[in-house]
């Protein structure tokens, strides 16, 4: 779709990401020979890397605006 999308809705996918970026950072963790102990790959793989920068993007953005209630 190429229309934008309101506040609320972003709020709520941002909230989603970072939430995503959590979950990814729990599973992918090094392991006792340094490889990620759910997909193999060398530590960071990939996904706990895509779950760092998710986390970093999506984190801080305010759930009720700056003059919130
Ligand atoms: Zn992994």
């Amino acid at each position: 779709m190429d229309a934008p999308i309101s506040e609320p809705v972003f709020l709520r996918y941002a909230q989603a990401q970072a939430a995503y970026g959590t979950h990814l950072l729990a599973v992918h963790r090094r392991d006792l020979s340094g490889c990620c102990c759910h997909c193999g790959r060398s530590h960071p793989c990939g996904h706990r890397v895509h779950g760092a920068r998710l986390l970093a993007h999506y984190a801080d953005w305010p759930r009720d605006g700056p003059d919130g209630g």
